[in-house]
């Protein structure tokens, strides 16, 4: 360990500045999407079995909600511009413009050149959890997604229903790609429902059951066109263990639903970023 200075304590007690004050982002025009939900119907529905993926499209106005059925489930959710798989979405800055974990009123940004708000997220019966004495709370965009490659670094095993392999193969399925294409599609995870935080001590990442319990749900709307996997974790409820068939899992319901189109006057699908990227990079 490095000799620490004589003004250690006084560079630590620097107070610390937001990086992002998300007071001049777009505005997420909250009560006019709730609004609009309350006269939605429902369009269709998928269950995705435990321990696997399944795809969904949700057109640009449209919601889309993740229920927790039969019992306490942890679900990895990608989302991809439906016309355009490089669009996917960014957890990084979605962390960094929102925080650790997201909830209502928060959106799902897009990734690099786009940068735009893919979805907006309207209600979440989890938002009662806040922040726990270990620093955990829910819906993270701090994980990845649980992936063979780890689980084979960490333990030598092959497992083949990790979230990244639920993933790569609903979206091949779902988009006719070779398995080796989609997998380059997939990316890190919205852990919907899962509670996570960073030790306080150590600072690494840690998991504990979550909350979940059948009836709770995390609802999105659609600000564009978006195809969207969700995979039912292996780990369950995130109480033990993943990248096995140790744990318990349980399936999630997505469903879609459409608001009456004059719903939503006022709302425009999110625009394209407005950085002049030609001249940026020329
Ligand atoms: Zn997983």
């Amino acid at each position: 360990m490095s000799q620490m200075p004589a003004d250690a304590e006084e560079r630590r007690a620097v107070p610390p500045v937001i990086c992002y004050p998300p007071e001049t982002l777009p505005d997420p025009q909250l009560a006019l999407k709730q609004a609009a939900r309350a006269g939605a119907e429902k369009l269709s529905e998928v269950r995705v079995p435990p321990r696997e993926a399944r795809c969904f499209e949700v057109k640009a106005g449209q919601f889309v909600r993740i229920t927790s059925v039969e019992g306490p489930q942890v679900g990895d959710l990608n989302l991809w511009n439906a016309q355009d798989l490089g669009e996917r979405f960014f957890s990084g800055k979605t962390r960094a413009l929102h925080g650790t974990h997201v909830s209502t009123g928060d959106r799902l940004w897009s990734s690099l050149p786009h940068l735009r708000a893919m979805a907006t997220v309207v209600a979440d019966t989890l938002d009662w959890y806040g922040i726990d004495e270990f620093g955990g709370a829910v819906h993270d965009v701090i994980g990845t997604r649980c992936d063979p490659y780890t689980g084979h670094l960490l333990s030598g095993v092959q497992y083949h229903h990790c979230c990244h392999s639920n993933l790569t193969r609903a979206l091949a399925e779902a988009r006719g790609l070779p398995l080796e294409h989609a997998e380059l599609h997939v990316h890190d995870v919205l852990n919907v429902f899962m509670c996570t935080g960073f030790t306080r001590d150590t600072g690494q990442y840690f998991m504990k059951a979550s909350p979940v319990r059948p009836g709770d749900h995390f609802e999105l709307f659609a600000e564009i066109d978006l195809l969207g996997a969700l995979s039912a974790c292996p780990g369950g409820d995130c109480s033990a263990e993943h990248t096995s068939d140790a744990a318990a899992c349980h399936p999630l319901l997505v469903e879609v639903f459409a608001p009456a189109p004059e719903a939503l006057a006022g709302w425009e699908p999110a625009p394209a970023n407005g950085y002049d990227r030609t001249h940026g990079l020329g």
